[in-house]
């Protein structure tokens, strides 16, 4: 028989763990045993070299020992205890505040002490303040040294907790499969940092490869979930072809098949489009909204921004009104009345699209009949699938859209319970976008340039990162900004929109800006996603060392969209690091929205890139994309074996890493 294996021990039954504890443990996740071993360290502190007194530095955590000279009490504002030690090199002072009498007593002179703490300048010399230490009367034999954990914590449990609690984890009888997870905890003397990594590494692909199976476990349940099919119908789609005024990309088209042959079959669709800013995305959710109002069935779009929101109901009820769809928009300053009439005309079914802002359709609104959801700029919305948008026993189809480039290296196991459409294709006769970086001395030449350019009736953003003037952020604001440009510009005329406006106030700018009744558009960031005015061919962007990459090329895509030439103008603040120049160089040289996500992972990390997949509910513990990005197609290729050959390996790795799902994954 095998015997039990620890894991799901509660954390209770740990010596030292009351009911406080184990509160503070909860808030952690922290429930049982295996969890406590999945808590790994943040890194360690290097106790295995003896430090000399005389090089001891300020902030930096080391080992150290040296005879006692001087064991003596300090009455300054505090009373204190003051050991001075001595070795070859040099002299160190010890600092207690807490101590007894007895504790004085046991520094003799001529003792040895060996300490680990962190030194801080005082202004004449290096102290250590509260040293973890011990005494000895001869020199001690030379003890292997260690690298000790330091764990991620919260308050009210300290190191000493933490490395208690995990010593006696690991002291259980664990399987064979913990190996790696117990060296991470408890590296044993000399351990070299690759030896560290490489293990991480191990514990991280197991992660990966569950993440991954979780989410083709979603993929093989859907198909079990039942939709209704949108069949081919009257070929409405044709006529919105022919009143385009354009020609689709042939990416598009390929897009616009791939979402009505999805839209034909009787599982719901859940199917991301990924398309760089500009490709035309919201051109083919048109297309899918045709479909299913050929069926006299709804869809509802959302948009992560009233702004986009008001756009969307623009592009939709010109493209539909046509065809004799009716659209209608549902956005937060309604008048009470008007409310209850598009509600209305929703739940009647009369209008086939109803558009709003995220926020709107999780209050209650009722379809006649949803067929289809559209969900734009996915990456702000957080979890997307758990919508209040059910029905009648079907789901409705899901079509989700996003200009956030993911490597295709991630999507293949991130995004594995998704189908995936990419339109890599610019409409013909984009230009490629000018891009500058300057620094805030040539400010003067780039308003005397910027005003040149709205004399030949162009349009311009510019971007700031503050809404008004900070103490503590050093970064320009946009109300500073628009009085400056509002006097320097003249006779331009200059709006200005953030996000502490109202929503018909933002509402009113943008449409001016839109109508160009006005010149310049003085912006936060809210106008970063789908914003789409054909004339504006500038965008200045005040402190983008303040911006994930992934932004900046956001608001980028907002100029470049007609046939002029087009300019962007990163205006730095000064003083930027190496990384930061690094970045804005990237900038500079590229337009290409996924070459620059895989640099922002390079230089900064996945968090901007993965948006909520990053930070919501799917966290990794234990995996950073940013150092473990080869192993994802690892994870997928161990990850599909499993499933093949080793049902009972995949349970393991879902019991041990996504608790909650794993009992009900059927596997
Ligand atoms: P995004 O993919 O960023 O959401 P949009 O759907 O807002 O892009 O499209 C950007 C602009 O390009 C819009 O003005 C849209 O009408 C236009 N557009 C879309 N497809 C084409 C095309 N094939 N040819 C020319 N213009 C297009
Ligand atoms: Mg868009």
């Amino acid at each position: 028989m095998t015997p039990v294996s620890p894991a799901k021990l509660g954390v209770e039954t740990l010596k030292g763990v009351g009911p406080s504890i184990q509160a503070l443990l909860q808030k952690l996740d922290i429930h049982n045993l295996e969890d406590l071993l999945l808590h790994l360290p943040l890194r360690y502190e290097d106790r295995t070299q003896i430090r000399p007194l005389g090089s001891v530095q300020p902030g930096e955590p080391c080992l150290f020992m040296g005879r006692v000279v001087e064991a003596s009490i300090a009455f300054g504002r505090r009373r204190s205890l003051v050991v001075t030690l001595e070795d070859e090199t040099g002299f160190l002072t010890l600092r207690f505040f807490h101590f007894s009498n007895r504790q004085k007593m046991a520094f003799r002179e001529g003792r040895i002490l060996r300490g680990y703490g962190e030194g801080r300048f005082t202004g004449s010399r290096i102290e250590v303040a509260h040293p973890e230490y011990q005494l000895f009367d001869t020199v001690p034999e030379e003890e292997e040294g260690e690298l000790t954990p330091v764990y991620p914590t919260t308050k009210g449990l300290g190191q000493k907790q933490w490395r208690r609690l995990l010593k006696q984890v690991c002291q259980h009888d664990w399987p064979e499969s913990y190996a790696d997870l117990i060296f991470l905890h408890r590296p044993p003397p000399h351990t070299k940092p690759e030896e560290i990594d490489r293990a991480r590494e191990v514990v991280a692909l197991d992660e990966l490869t569950a993440y991954y199976l979780v989410m083709k476990h979603r993929a093989r349940e859907r198909l079990t979930h039942a939709a209704r099919p949108l069949p081919r119908g009257p070929q409405l789609g044709r006529e919105l072809l022919k009143n385009l005024g354009f020609q689709l990309t042939g990416a598009q088209k390929r897009v616009v098949t791939e979402v009505l042959t999805d839209l034909e079959k009787n599982v719901p669709m859940l199917r991301l489009v990924q398309g760089d800013v500009g490709s035309g995305k919201t051109v083919v959710a048109a297309f899918a909204a045709i479909r299913a109002a050929e069926h006299k069935r709804q869809t509802a779009i959302m948009a992560p921004t009233e702004i986009l929101a008001e756009q969307h109901y623009v592009n939709f009820s010109n493209w539909l009104s046509p065809l004799g769809i009716q659209t209608v928009l549902l956005t937060g300053g309604l008048s009470a009345a008007d409310r209850r009439d598009r509600l209305a005309q929703i739940e009647s079914g009369s209008a086939l699209v109803a558009i709003g802002t995220h926020a709107l359709f999780q209050d209650k609104v009722a379809f006649n009949d949803l067929a289809l959801a559209v969900i734009d700029e996915q990456h702000r919305f957080g979890v997307y699938q758990r919508m209040a948008l059910r029905g009648k026993g079907f789901e409705p189809h899901q079509l989700i859209m996003t200009a956030t480039p993911i490597p295709r290296t991630l999507t293949m196991a991130l995004y594995a319970d998704m189908d995936l459409s990419v339109i890599d294709e610019l409409p013909k006769g984009r230009k490629p976008i000018d891009t500058r970086v300057m620094a805030p001395s040539q400010r003067p030449q780039l308003l005397e340039w910027l005003s040149h350019l709205l004399a030949t009736s162009e349009q311009a953003y510019w971007v700031c990162t503050l809404i008004e003037p900070s103490d503590d952020i050093d970064a320009a604001s946009a109300t500073e900004v628009f009085e400056e440009l509002s006097m320097c510009l003249k006779p331009a005329r200059v709006g200005l929109l953030h996000g502490r406006m109202s929503t018909s106030e933002k509402a009113d700018t943008m449409a001016a800006f839109k109508r160009h009744d006005l010149d310049v558009l003085v912006s936060t960031t809210v106008i970063e996603v789908g914003v789409d005015v054909p004339n504006a061919t500038a965008m200045i962007i005040e402190n983008p060392e303040r911006l994930g990459l992934a932004q900046l090329h956001q608001l980028r895509g907002r100029v470049g969209r007609g046939s002029a030439d087009s300019h962007c103008v990163l205006l730095h603040g000064g003083k930027l690091s190496s990384n930061g120049k690094a970045r804005l160089k990237v900038m500079r040289d590229s337009t290409d929205g996924f070459f620059i996500a895989e640099q922002d992972l390079k230089l900064r990390g996945p968090g901007e890139i993965l948006g909520a997949r990053q930070t919501g509910d799917q966290d990794f513990r234990v995996a950073d994309l940013a150092v473990h990005q080869a192993l994802v197609p690892k994870a997928v290729e161990r990850g599909n074996d499993l499933m093949d050959n080793d049902p009972a390996k995949v349970a393991a790795l879902l019991r041990a890493w996504t608790p909650g799902t794993s009992e009900t994954l059927a596997v």
